[in-house]
């Protein structure tokens, strides 16, 4: 096992670590090279009925009673530990997630950013008076929900729980986290630099576990008043599910088909980085990877050779090395993302481009050659599924109306990317595309703490990052006062 900086093994309950109620832990592997990295404890439904207990304890108690400038304070704090950390926190995602070093630290100082956003506008969250009958004055206040349950996943863990929780923590509800059982380690230093910065007892309750036991314990726990999700649609649709016999509000963001659309008359050198970034990006798994890449037939073949030379150029290698691309979580997603790969392969679709994988990877390590498919059909399964790996589709068309039914006909509606040099076509594509968020001749896959982020159909509901964020963690009371 690698050395820690503390002990894995225990969850955060009422502000002290200790050992999970079941005494069992269960391994965390490294998908560098499939070595048996440290254990985590394998918290159970009597530790997240803990954890939900202490979080209401800590609204009765100090948590509660603190002001709004106070709790964005000591969330200010939690920055700036952040930061003085980030490389410490790369490199346990590295070992973790397998995530290179850049792109973790890029978490790390990202993770620092929303708190700090969320630490100033924590007092700056305001209510509206309304003009209501003579004799009256009504008022409307932001309160917070109460416990809130985070269930995060394996791919972004920092930036999810900077969003996520530092918004719910900002708007001052107490917060019971469980984090996705193959990436623990940082969710865990995240406990660490919380109790450090002051954060009340019971505030913060982190939970490691397996999904269907820990999980599904805080999904359906009657004492939990709001629960965010990020991850799969299957589990997403199990926690609404959970949350509808509680009758309670929740943010699910359930990933993506996300297209990037490249018009003619686009400044192709401009575009070129980001179309291959953002899907190769963490090896592909994230929720906004621009997985589709649809294209004006005149430019179609230019940008397929123009794509290939990068997937050529692509250094894939344990994350400790900083590579571009490291290896996918676990040999289950490997698994997975082949599966995608061997489908593409008995139908056909053609390689465009593949990176090469050098020949002394560590054996037991997680890897998968980013590779570039082109042309797709539109209703292709690798151009209508979630891959959740380093692989592209490419899709050509004909005209604004074609890219768009394309861009548009998938179950999914997240992110898209649109690249052209023309106004008005900029904005009747932004308007029509089916999903939360646009960008005009740029892609911020996962990126931009300051904008609302969120889905529609299949990609889930509710917004999370930016003040929007604040809304959603928090519950709206109108008083009406008669005093005439
Ligand atoms: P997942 O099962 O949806 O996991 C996400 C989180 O939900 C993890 O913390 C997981 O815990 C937890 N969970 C699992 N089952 C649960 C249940 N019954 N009740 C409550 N919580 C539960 O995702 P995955 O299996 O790791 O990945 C599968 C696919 O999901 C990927 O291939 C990808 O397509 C998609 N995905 C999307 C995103 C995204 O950013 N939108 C992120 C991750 C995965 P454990 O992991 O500890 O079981
Ligand atoms: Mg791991």
């Amino acid at each position: 096992m690698t050395s820690m900086p503390f002990d894995t093994r225990l969850v955060l309950i009422n502000g002290q670590w200790r050992s999970g109620a079941s005494g069992q832990t269960l391994p965390l592997l490294n998908p560098s090279d499939g070595s048996l990295l440290t254990e985590i404890a394998r918290g159970n439904a009597a530790d997240i009925a803990a954890a939900v207990d202490s979080a209401q304890a800590a609204l009765d108690g100090p948590w509660g009673a603190l002001t709004a400038a106070e709790r964005g304070r000591i969330l200010l704090k939690m920055s700036a530990l952040t930061l003085v950390q980030a490389d410490e926190l790369a490199r346990l995602e590295a070992l973790d997630v397998g995530k290179p070093i850049k792109q973790g630290r890029a978490d790390a100082v990202a993770m620092a950013r929303y708190l700090e956003f969320y630490g100033g506008a924590a007092d700056k969250v305001h209510g509206e008076t309304i003009p209501f009958a003579n004799g009256y004055t009504a008022l409307t206040i932001r309160e917070p929900h109460g416990v809130t349950g985070h269930i995060v996943p394996w791919n972004y863990p920092m930036q999810i729980i900077g969003r996520s929780v530092g918004a719910a923590l900002a708007m001052g509800n107490a917060c019971v986290l469980k984090p996705a059982e193959e990436a623990c380690l940082t969710a865990l230093a995240f406990g660490r630099i919380a109790l450090e910065a002051g954060l009340p007892a019971g505030a913060l309750n982190i939970v490691p576990g397996l999904g269907e036991e820990a999980g599904a314990a805080l999904s359906s726990h009657p004492g939990v008043a709001h629960l965010s999700f990020t991850g799969s649609v299957a589990v997403g649709q199990m926690i609404q599910a959970a949350a509808a016999m509680n009758t309670i509000p929740v943010t699910l963001e359930l990933g993506g088909k996300s297209p990037q659309i490249v018009f003619a008359d686009a400044d192709l050198d401009a575009a070129l980085p980001f179309l291959v970034n953002a899907g190769i990006q963490n090896c592909g798994q994230t929720c906004s990877a621009a997985s589709r890449i649809l294209v004006e037939r005149p430019v179609f073949d230019e940008v397929r050779a123009r794509m290939a030379e990068r997937y050529a150029a692509l250094k894939v290698g344990p994350a400790m090395d900083d590579p571009d691309v490291g290896p996918v979580i676990s040999a289950r997603q490997r698994e997975i993302v082949q599966g995608f790969l061997g489908v593409a392969r008995d139908t056909g679709l053609a390689i465009a481009a593949q990176a090469t994988l050098p020949a002394d990877l560590p054996k037991g390590g997680c890897y998968v050659a980013p590779t570039l498919l082109a042309p797709a059909a539109p209703d292709h399964r690798l151009a209508q599924e979630e891959i959740f790996g380093p692989v592209q589709v490419m899709i050509p068309f004909d005209g604004e109306a074609e890219a768009l039914k394309i861009a548009n006909g998938t179950a999914y509606g997240l992110v898209a990317g649109v690249w052209t040099r023309d106004g008005g076509r900029q904005l009747r594509m932004a308007r029509k595309l089916h999903c939360g968020q646009v960008f005009i001749n740029n892609y911020g896959a996962g990126g931009g703490i300051e904008l609302p982020f969120g889905g529609v159909k299949h990609s889930g509901h509710g917004r999370e990052k930016g003040f929007e964020a604040l809304y959603g963690f928090s519950s709206l009371k109108t008083i009406a006062i008669k005093h005439d």
